[in-house]
């Protein structure tokens, strides 16, 4: 039977719990699908404290085990959050798995997503059933006019909006999603990040606007003017404006005020983190990122069983190997599936490979890239000894020979601005 679940105890939400439960953000979301004029996430600086600042990307798999140990170093470790650095929902699969396994070994744990609303939508009722109990959204205008100033771009299904037109699409799925959420018995925040000049003036209406369509509270955040964004010179918001905003926005809806921006991979009391939880972070990232301990063997494509050296391609057979006492034992031979099925090749020879943790080759298509990846099969290209690959995969190491393309691949680690990422 679940765990029940006091939500009075998130920090977030109720002040009188913030030096006393404690948070962690679970960094697995590193895209976004809209582009914030204040927002830079280029930077991943430890002594950086803010949002979209992260010191390392986690699986969801990594993400639970970094949970565990966490678990155990921070007294009232409460409440479990996705808050980017990118947003939850420009990667569902991670959000949803990474909820679905720290259900499942935290039941007890409070579990919230931050997000900017766009395509929630259809995930509403899984993250429900999954025990999501807190939701905040960031809506900082519902008026199009306004939002066209503060978005550069709002990207859905690979296509670019911008303008009204994108600030409009905004708009409406983050009204549709605080109702929806609200039918759902989910907590709903509205943060609202407060530009001078921009819409200082008009949060009122946000605040208004979300109530109505039941939103619990808002929370007015001063914009942070950070370098290299378009709001980069702005001035930050006085502290009688930042007064006056949450004035009137608290006339409509009960008001946080205790936010303290935390990054995409805050742990501790809120204002206090944990700091040596960034080194454990990047410990855990350069952890296996999946359960490999049913998968003991690694596939390689090559000729004569010394060097990588075939292209997955043209390989006719893939060498198999796996780890032993006495080092690196070659298994067998697999003979690969005929060439010219088209992807179904690549399917029958994943389910051929169902018993191995990665595949060393030369090079490789993008099709066999992605669907030998979904199956759970990391593919690495290189090219040298097979033993240094081998040495690279289950002693967790850098692989010295690995290729140019797999360096610069993106693999959704990238901690550029995502600009030239669709
Ligand atoms: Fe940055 Fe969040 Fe805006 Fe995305 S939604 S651009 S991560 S502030
Ligand atoms: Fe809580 Fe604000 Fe930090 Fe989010 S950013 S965890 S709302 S204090």
């Amino acid at each position: 039977m679940a765990t029940k679940i006091n939500i009075e105890e998130h920090p977030c939400f109720n002040i009188a719990m913030m030096h006393v439960n404690a948070r962690v953000h679970l960094p697995v979301a590193p895209k976004c699908n809209i582009q914030c004029n204040y927002c830079n996430r280029k930077y991943d600086c430890i002594n950086e404290s803010r949002p979209g600042v992260t010191s390392s990307i986690l699986t969801p798999y990594q993400a639970v085990k970094y949970l565990s140990a966490l678990n155990d170093q921070i007294d009232n470790l409460k409440v479990v959050g996705i808050a980017g650095p990118g947003d939850p929902f420009a990667n569902p699969n991670e959000t949803i798995e990474t909820i679905r396994q720290v259900h499942d070994a935290f039941p007890d744990k409070i579990f919230c997503l931050s997000t900017n609303g766009l395509e929630i939508e259809p995930y509403i009722d899984e993250i429900a059933n999954l025990g999501v109990t807190h939701v905040t959204i960031t809506i900082n205008a519902v008026d199009p006019k306004i939002g066209s100033k503060i978005y550069k771009w709002m990207r859905i299904n690979k296509h670019v909006y911008r303008g009204e037109e994108g600030a409009r699409i905004l708009m409406n799925q983050q009204l549709a999603a605080v109702s929806k959420l609200h039918a759902k018995r989910i907590i709903v925040k509205i943060n609202s990040i407060i530009v001078p000049g921009i819409n200082d003036e008009h949060i009122q209406e946000v605040a208004i606007k979300c109530k109505e369509l039941g939103a619990d509270v808002i929370n007015c955040i001063p914009m942070l003017p950070t370098a290299d964004t378009p709001f980069g010179t702005l001035e930050e918001p006085s502290k009688a404006m930042v007064f006056k905003t949450r004035l009137l926005a608290s006339e409509h809806i009960p008001l946080v005020s205790h936010c303290v921006r935390c990054r995409a991979d805050a742990a501790g009391l809120l204002g206090h983190d944990l700091k040596e939880s960034y080194a454990l972070l990047r410990e855990f990232a350069s952890r296996p990122d999946r359960d490999v301990s049913d998968r003991p063997y690694v596939a390689v494509a090559t000729n004569e069983g010394l060097l990588v050296n075939l292209h997955l391609g043209e390989a006719d057979s893939l060498y198999i190997f796996k780890q032993s006492s006495k080092g690196y034992k070659f298994v067998e031979q697999r003979r690969t599936p005929t060439v010219g099925l088209g992807d179904q090749r690549w399917i029958d020879l994943a389910s051929i490979l169902n018993d191995c943790q990665a595949v060393l080759v030369s090079g490789v298509g993008d099709n066999p890239r992605v669907i030998f990846e979904n199956c759970g099969i990391h593919v690495i290209q290189m090219t040298g000894l097979i033993d240094e690959g081998l040495e690279g995969i289950y002693e967790h190491r850098p692989i010295r020979s690995i290729s140019k393309q797999e360096v610069m691949g993106c693999h959704g680690k990238c901690s550029g601005n995502r600009e030239g990422c669709a």
